[in-house]
């Protein structure tokens, strides 16, 4: 069976870290078929559009979407992009590795993200000059939802300890209906878990990471924590996720297009080929998944590594050591 792939690398290393992924899922025994769409800045600048229609229109008919970063265009790109396949849960995997100098070495966190919602729904005004607001979005049918995926993601995957990030003393209204909500599903489903505020959370997380398996948060907190767990990892060289939807799915690095290192071919290509891993698994190919992840763990201990990890290889030294990797192991 052939799958169908849209391959949207965007802007700055996007540019570069998505045909390294690219390239290591074309060595995979999967059939794929690639077709490649524009987005981002430079296409604004020449088409007029960060984001046009037969790039919606391909991602919405493929099996998958791999997309790389938006620059100033991220909001016009990736919110869109992410509607466009169906996605409501963003899956981000804050890992450490053998062999890359991380401040906390015993980390395995996944964050799973309301992406739909709360204060990224984009509804702002200026009500006066000088006087501008930002309405939060809150329904009972996301929370639910995002709550379901989170715990049957814990089960599916092994996790026993399961976080929601919450601040429900202050939202009372709209986080308090986030908790509600989970604590439905968590009464429906019989599983136990903790809430915990968000501010605190992010302490805790930095002073005992290796307590956490999978935390369930509304959008803004899952994406200011997850980065701050990709500091504790080694960078943001290292996370992939997935946008996930009933039917389709979009996989991206969660850094951005890295202005200050873009175009000099030193970007880790990691965070894109272990979202390459995690689509083939989406796809049904749990196995080659596996694989490919365990090419990259073993080039992370092993090197070559790229100068964020201390290393001086190059993004296609790294790539070229994943695929002599997979090549002993396929
Ligand atoms: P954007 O505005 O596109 O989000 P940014 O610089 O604000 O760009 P990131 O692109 O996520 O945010 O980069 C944050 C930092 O992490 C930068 O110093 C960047 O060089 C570094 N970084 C991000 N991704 C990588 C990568 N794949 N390899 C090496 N360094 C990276």
């Amino acid at each position: 069976m052939t799958h169908e792939v849209a391959v949207v690398p965007g802007d700055g290393i996007g540019t570069e870290v998505i045909p390294a992924a690219t390239r290591v899922l074309r060595a995979t025994p999967v059939d794929i078929e690639f077709v490649r769409a524009a987005a981002g800045d430079e296409t604004r600048a020449e088409t007029g559009e960060a984001l046009p229609e037969r790039t919606r229109q391909v991602a919405a008919a493929a099996d998958a979407t791999l997309f790389g970063a938006a620059g100033e265009t991220a909001a016009d790109v990736i919110l869109p992009l992410r509607e466009v396949v169906g996605s409501f849960a963003n899956v981000r995997p804050a890992r450490s590795y053998p062999g890359v100098d991380a401040l906390a070495p015993a980390t395995d966190i996944v964050f799973i993200r309301e992406n739909t919602e709360g204060v990224y729904a984009g509804i702002e005004s200026e009500i006066a000059e000088g006087v501008r607001t930002l309405t939060r979005v809150t329904t009972e049918t996301a929370c639910e939802r995002i709550a379901e995926y989170g715990f049957s993601y814990a089960a599916q995957n092994g996790y026993d300890q399961v976080t929601v990030a919450h601040k429900a003393n202050v939202m009372r209204r709209t986080d308090g209906l986030f908790l509600d909500a989970v604590q439905r599903v968590g009464e429906r489903r019989g599983v136990s878990y903790e809430t915990a505020l968000m501010d605190a959370l992010a302490m805790h997380l930095v002073m005992r990471p290796e307590e956490y398996g999978v935390v369930i948060c509304p959008n803004l907190a899952g994406d200011v924590l997850s980065d701050l767990a990709a500091g504790l990892v080694g960078g943001l060289g290292l996370l992939p996720s997935a946008n996930v939807g009933p039917d389709n799915a979009l996989f991206e690095p969660v850094h951005g297009t890295a202005p200050d290192i873009a175009g000099e071919g030193l970007a880790n290509p990691a965070a894109a080929i272990l979202s390459a891993s995690m689509l083939l698994e989406h796809l049904g190919h749990p196995e080659t998944a596996t694989r490919v992840g365990d090419a990259v763990k073993t080039v992370l201990a092993e090197g070559p590594t790229t100068p964020d990890l201390g290393g001086e290889a190059t993004t296609d030294d790294v790539t070229d050591a994943v695929l002599a990797e997979m090549e002993m192991e396929l």
